[in-house]
């Protein structure tokens, strides 16, 4: 072989994967919120999609109304994800209606807030269960499906609050931070089996978990540079990316979503 023959390093070794494998979505905690945003935006990528709900019932049914007015499917389930046997019921009812579910993405969230001193066990544990230990559970039940097909998407939802703190969020602030970390282990051990587990950090956005503390919203406010809270549909816009097949090249990493205010912490 002559010099000029050598394979450029650049060289793609695999095709560009044009399109995905017939399948499904799951999205935790989609009655409201960041979840019924990013519901409907992966429905309104043609992915069928099932809602995981824990107790609004009348919540989750109007999500998949709009979602099947707009031409997709859906379907809504009751489960709460801190419970293995309710998760392993959850993935039963998605596969049997939709198939593999190939887009898993873990948005379920509590918060508790409490001086840490004042921090209670009753405080925390339901904190960690919901926003890490069933990130664990889902993704444990989604893996060998998503291996079969050699195509995966796992996004989950973190927190700019895993990684800057603020008085009061000991347990959610430790929660994201381990969401963050599992992420990225999770991502160099399945990676070869094509796919990805990325994590979206939002920072302050405009849903029901946040509306009742107006001093943190006002004192937040003020630090983001884009002076305001973001719309659900903004970081609904950064797991759509992140579960295409076009971003099968971005995994084990943290978008942050969060109007500038980390960059100027
Ligand atoms: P909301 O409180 O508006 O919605 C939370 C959703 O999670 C609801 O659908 C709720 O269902 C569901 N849920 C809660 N606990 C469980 C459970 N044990 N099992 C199943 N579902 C459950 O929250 P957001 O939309 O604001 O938050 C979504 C994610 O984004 C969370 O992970 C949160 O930590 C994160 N985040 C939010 C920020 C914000 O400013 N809003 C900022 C940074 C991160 P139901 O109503 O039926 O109980």
């Amino acid at each position: 072989m002559s010099r000029n023959a050598q394979p450029c390093p650049e060289t793609p070794t695999e095709p560009h994967p044009a399109s995905r494998p017939a399948g499904s979505a799951l999205v935790t905690g989609a009655s409201r919120g960041i979840g019924a945003a990013i519901a409907r935006t992966l429905a309104a990528d043609g992915w069928p999609v099932t809602l995981c709900y824990r107790q609004d019932e009348a919540a989750a049914k109007e999500v998949v109304a709009a979602i099947e007015q707009a031409g997709g499917t859906a379907l809504a389930v009751r489960a709460d994800v801190t419970d293995p046997g309710a998760v392993e019921a959850l993935f039963a009812a998605a596969e049997a209606r939709h198939g593999p579910v190939l887009v898993l993405v873990n948005n379920a969230g509590i918060r508790a807030d409490q001086v840490f001193a004042a921090m209670e066990e009753a405080d925390w544990q339901p904190v960690l269960d919901t926003n890490l230990g069933a990130v664990y559970r889902t993704m444990r039940r989604a893996l060998p499906g998503m291996s079969r097909a050699r195509f995966g998407r796992i996004v989950n939802i973190g927190s700019v609050l895993g990684r800057q703190s603020l008085p009061g969020v000991a347990n959610y602030a430790a929660a994201k931070a381990g969401l963050e970390g599992l992420t990225r282990s999770v991502a160099i051990e399945t990676a070869r089996r094509g796919i990805t587990v990325n994590a979206v950090a939002p920072g302050l956005v405009d849903t029901g978990l946040v509306r009742d503390v107006e001093f943190l919203r006002r004192s937040a406010r003020s630090a983001i540079p884009l002076r305001r809270a973001a719309h659900p549909a903004e970081i609904a816009a950064c797991v759509r990316f992140l579960a295409s097949p076009e971003a099968g090249y971005v995994t084990g990493t943290t978008l942050t979503a969060d109007g500038g205010l980390s960059a100027a912490a």
